[in-house]
């Protein structure tokens, strides 16, 4: 017997409708952004689709076809957003980099992509012109900024200017319809072991991600927010914000480059914000700087907080104080990134307000999409008790099957069906609660950013006086960890903490650099020769680092 097929239209679910939809419905709808360039641009969802699809010409112009790769090494603002949608509306892909990462790391990433164009801010005009000659996939550099702001020469051949890209095009195009699991954008994370990875989202993904993302118990997004992502648009698509707004038609407030606590504050206020998301370390900005001068927040009622654990004090500090809604998220680059966010349940209501919050300040629940579980060392799962601590694995229609250009597949199996592991580990309770308790992977979050331990300890063991080298991560107030060097040495070698730090200067990025080496006469080993990570962060899981 054949199935009985419903007679819908099939619309593929495309990244470029969520723009248009915006153009047609939030017409006049404002999209705001502090520019590098220092002063406030305004522009409405009406030009914004329309410079897309300029955007969208002059790619094309420049000889990209579909599949191409359009890098991004940006921040959060309009043109970004443009090339958002010109890019993958296009049936091109778009590549946001990660800026903060090492030169090194940047040029290694847009090879392993093969990225075709490279659009980048001002700021970056300087990093770009030095990484230039080790680009060798990049046929077009694009200055995102108007002809007043070009330099009257560079070392980039050729350097082109974005506004003079758009201007010259007469947006008299339409958006192409195609299969909509088609790639839309890559994203490279390095929070896993080895070389940076890149996660490959389709367009079914992400709009299936944008609805699910402004649901009431996820960010609960309406036409009636004015929304500011502080998470940068290089950081997992900035949570999906800047394809959720225009789905619901919220009005978007762009940061740019200004992200410490005495500009967010004024753009917050000036802009009437009244939902934001960002990491915790950029609230702790916010925070003492509303603090030291006796300001509160008028417009702002929540915020998404996320990519690493939430203080608890921070929840509070932001609720009691300044009248903040706290909504703790969990995700990853792999999940689009949104996997869980924390809001109760309306039983939970009649529970004294402290149980509430230790509720609140777990990762929360999924968002329907996602499904979770956790299982023990013999690969079977665990019951959702919120005691058993296991292995967080996730499925769903948008989290990741494999990586880009990678044959090997990530996923495991669990009672019949595959899985994506996360790396992290975790409790579950009865009612779907999950609660980050540890991590498994080998990786160190500082500020939201990672650090490869095995970088670290790569760069350690090639000074002589090392025999072996561990990074751990080590708790910390402001970046939540940071990596601590535990270093034994070569049997009559001298080799001081000053020494080993400045052996770092010129290898990595300076934030990246250990904040503190112990010596000890040996690592912890498993008994095949792994060094027993687990032990050594509890080992040292009090030690003090400097400054702090
Ligand atoms: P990324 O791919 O950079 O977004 O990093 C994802 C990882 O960050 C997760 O696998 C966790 O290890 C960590 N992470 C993200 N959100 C949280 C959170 N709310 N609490 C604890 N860890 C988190």
């Amino acid at each position: 017997m054949s199935s009985l097929m419903g007679r819908m239209m099939r619309m593929p679910m495309l990244i470029s409708s969520l723009l248009v939809h915006a153009a047609r419905h939030s017409a006049d709808t404002e999209i705001v952004s502090k520019r590098v360039e220092g002063d406030l641009h305004r522009y409405t969802y009406r030009d914004a689709e329309l410079r897309a699809r300029k955007v969208a010409q002059a790619l094309a112009r420049l000889g990209c076809e579909a599949g191409d790769r359009v890098a991004t090494l940006a921040w959060n603002g309009y043109r970004h957003f443009e090339i958002y949608f010109g890019a993958s509306g296009s049936q091109l892909v778009c590549h946001t980099i990660n800026p903060r990462l090492f030169p090194e790391q940047i040029a290694w990433i847009a090879g392993d992509a093969a990225d075709k164009v490279l659009c980048f801010d001002l700021t970056f005009l300087p990093l770009i012109e030095k990484l230039a000659p080790s680009l060798p996939s990049i046929e077009h550099f694009v200055l995102m900024t108007d002809r007043a702001h070009m330099p009257e020469s560079s070392k980039i051949a050729g350097l082109l200017c974005y506004e003079e890209l758009v201007e010259a095009e007469n947006g008299h195009y339409a958006w192409p319809e195609f299969d909509e699991n088609t790639a839309s954008s890559i994203c490279y994370t390095s929070g896993t072991t080895g070389h940076p990875k890149g996660a490959v989202y389709s367009h079914r993904s992400s709009v299936l991600h944008a609805y699910a993302a402004a649901l009431p118990d996820a960010m609960c997004l309406s036409s009636a927010d004015s929304v500011l992502p502080v998470v940068p648009m290089f950081h997992v698509n900035a949570w999906g914000v800047p394809y959720s707004a225009p789905l619901v038609g919220a009005r978007l407030v762009f940061p740019g480059p200004h992200l410490d606590g005495k500009s967010l504050h004024e753009l917050f206020e000036q802009e009437q914000v009244t939902f934001s998301a960002g990491v915790p370390t950029v609230w702790l900005g916010v925070i003492n700087h509303m603090k030291n001068h006796g300001l509160k927040l008028s417009t702002l009622r929540r915020t998404v907080i996320g990519g690493s654990a939430c203080p608890p004090a921070m929840m509070r500090t932001l609720e009691d104080d300044f009248g903040v809604e706290v909504i703790h998220a969990w995700g990853m680059t792999e999940l689009s990134p949104l996997g869980t966010l924390s809001k109760l349940k309306t039983k939970h209501k009649a529970l004294p307000v402290e149980a509430q919050r230790r509720l609140l300040e777990k990762q929360g629940r999924s968002i329907y999409g996602i499904d979770m579980c956790i299982v023990g060392a013999d690969g079977k799962s665990l019951p959702w008790d919120g005691r058993s601590s296991g292995d967080l694995l996730v499925r769903g229609g948008w989290v990741i099957d494999g990586y880009f250009g990678r044959d090997e597949s990530p996923l495991q199996e669990v009672d019949g069906q595959l899985w994506f592991p996360t790396g992290d580990v975790a409790t579950i309770d009865a009612d779907g609660f999950m609660q980050i308790t540890d991590r498994s992977k080998d990786v160190i979050k500082s500020g939201g950013e990672w650090i490869s331990s095995i970088d670290l300890e790569n760069i350690a063991m090639a000074h002589p006086a090392v025999l072996e080298a561990a990074a751990i991560g080590c708790h910390h107030p402001k970046w939540d960890e940071r990596p601590l060097l535990v270093v034994v040495r070569r049997p009559g070698k001298e080799l001081t903490r000053e020494e080993m730090l400045a052996f770092y200067e010129g290898r990595i990025a300076k934030w990246q650099i250990p904040d503190d080496v112990v010596f000890v006469d040996e690592i912890p080993h498993t008994a095949t020769g792994k060094m027993l990570k687990l032990k050594l962060r509890e080992q040292f899981k009090d030690h003090r680092l400097p400054g702090v």
